[in-house]
């Protein structure tokens, strides 16, 4: 009762001292222990205060260590993607190619992202880059800008901000979050005119639409949804083709945008950017991050005006990348020019891969589990490309059911999260499947070791 419960605690300079606290420093740094002790030691102050009594010194040692290997590991640690998700936007969407990768390490120092090296002077960042969409896309012009959202954005406050943009109901999509269609027109500035109705929408809807106040028609993929049954919008082709005989621009957001068929990996078709410079549209934009399987980056392809108008816009240097994303989209753009994206763009080699193969590393995966003690089910899963492409097609796939006795699936997850590194399962009627075609290198491995950590 006369005691002082503060004085139970002890002084941070004295833990400081310790011999485990002093191996803790060596390893992580001085700053980051003290700064993880201070805060522990004002939490067990303030619960002193309240009466708690104060834990031993070894008590406070752990608590220590533990909280400064947290802090040491960064927030953006290794995961690995057992979610059968393809592109999960909570995973960072499209794990990168090795060649992005070590294109980023070697343009991190100094680079000559924007500097001639024939004349020294000032020089287009996105050179490179604009030549292979080119080629790829039979395009005149390419710009690159933060994501699709700012894309989209761009295209309309460039090309046609304070004017009238035509637009199906059909097609007011939400692609998640505070993305909504509507609302991105109204801060671009222009103004949105809605025509047909959310199933069918007609060629003549738009026409009858025009005035002299009218800039551009926009077409939007329905990326995350589908209209089925009695339902019909024209396609991005006929709106280009009205708007020539009107002088109107014909705008495209194309949302994943595909740069090679989705018919290759058995799924139905996302529209091809190609086919959309093709048919005569003035602009169109698409992820660096969905389908493209390259760094997040919103690209824009379209004519050679229109694109001038888009790059001189202040918007376009607000939205624009650094030098780190020009180098992983130029080294990912490389392996469609060379025809080899299949084997060495992450995304399109998990896609690719022949279902007997997954089946062989589940039923590995299964032995490596149980052979842990865990319990382990192979068992055949449908795995989604996520990010909103396809949305309601499965690719056939192989997983395993796995369990720990005594552990809710719910907890098991949890703790296969906060392990290191950090593994995401899918959880499936009540059970935890991890599921094979999106297991990359070492992955397989790292989960064992993972659920072992848990069983013991
Ligand atoms: C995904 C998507 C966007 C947003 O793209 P981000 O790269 O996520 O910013 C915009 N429009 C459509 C149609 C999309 O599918």
């Amino acid at each position: 009762m006369t005691d002082n419960p503060l004085r139970l605690l002890p002084a941070a300079g004295a833990v400081l001292e310790l011999p485990v606290v002093r191996d803790l420093v060596a390893a992580h740094g001085h700053g980051l222990v003290r700064h993880c002790l201070r805060s522990l030691l004002a939490e067990l102050r303030s619960a002193a205060l309240a009466g708690t009594v104060p834990p031993s010194l070894p008590e406070i040692t752990t608590e220590l260590s533990g909280r400064v290997r947290r802090l040491a590991v960064p927030a953006l640690r290794r995961a690995v993607n057992a979610s059968g998700i393809l592109l999960h936007t909570g995973l960072g969407r499209s794990p990168l190619p090795a060649s992005a990768i070590a294109a980023m390490v070697e343009a991190a120092g100094s680079t000559p992202v924007q500097a001639s090296l024939s004349t020294g002077d000032r020089s287009l960042r996105e050179e490179r880059i604009e030549r292979m969409l080119c080629e790829l896309t039979g395009c005149e012009a390419a710009t690159v800008v933060n994501n699709n959202a700012a894309a989209t954005m761009l295209m309309l406050t460039a090309l046609t901000a304070g004017r009238e943009v035509i637009v199906s109901r059909g097609q007011l999509v939400e692609i998640g979050g505070a993305f909504r269609m509507p609302d991105v027109m109204a801060m671009s500035g222009c103004k949105l005119v809605e025509v047909g109705c959310t199933n069918r929408t007609h060629l003549r809807d738009y026409e009858q639409a025009i005035t002299p106040q009218t800039a551009a028609l926009l077409h939007v993929h329905t990326s995350n949804y589908r209209v089925r049954g009695f339902a019909g919008t024209p396609g991005a082709g006929e709106l280009a083709a009205l708007a020539r005989t009107r002088g109107l621009l014909a705008l495209d957001d194309l949302g994943s945008g595909a740069l090679v068929p989705l018919s290759g990996i058995g799924l139905a078709d996302e529209p091809m950017v190609a086919d959309s410079v093709k048919a005569g549209v003035s602009a169109c934009c698409f992820s660096g991050d969905k389908l493209l399987g390259g760094p997040q980056a919103g690209i824009i392809v379209g004519t050679a005006e229109a694109v001038k108008r888009m790059r001189a816009h202040p918007s376009a240097r607000m939205f624009r990348v650094c030098k780190l994303t020009l180098a992983a989209l130029e080294a990912t753009l490389v392996h469609f020019i060379n025809g080899d994206w299949r084997e060495r763009i992450p995304f399109w080699a998990m896609a690719s891969r022949p279902l007997e193969s997954v089946r062989d590393e589940a039923t590995r995966l299964a032995e490596a589990l149980l052979a842990a003690g865990a319990r382990a089910t192979v068992v055949d899963t449908l795995a989604y490309v996520g990010s909103g492409s396809a949305p309601d097609e499965g690719l056939p796939s192989v997983g395993v059911r796995l369990a720990v006795p005594g552990i809710a699936a719910g907890e098991l997850a949890r703790r296969l999260r906060l392990g290191e590194p950090s593994v995401f399962v899918r959880l499936e009627g009540g059970a935890a499947i991890a599921d094979c075609r999106t297991l990359r290198e070492g992955d397989a491995e790292s989960l064992v070791k993972a659920v072992s950590s848990v069983v013991c």
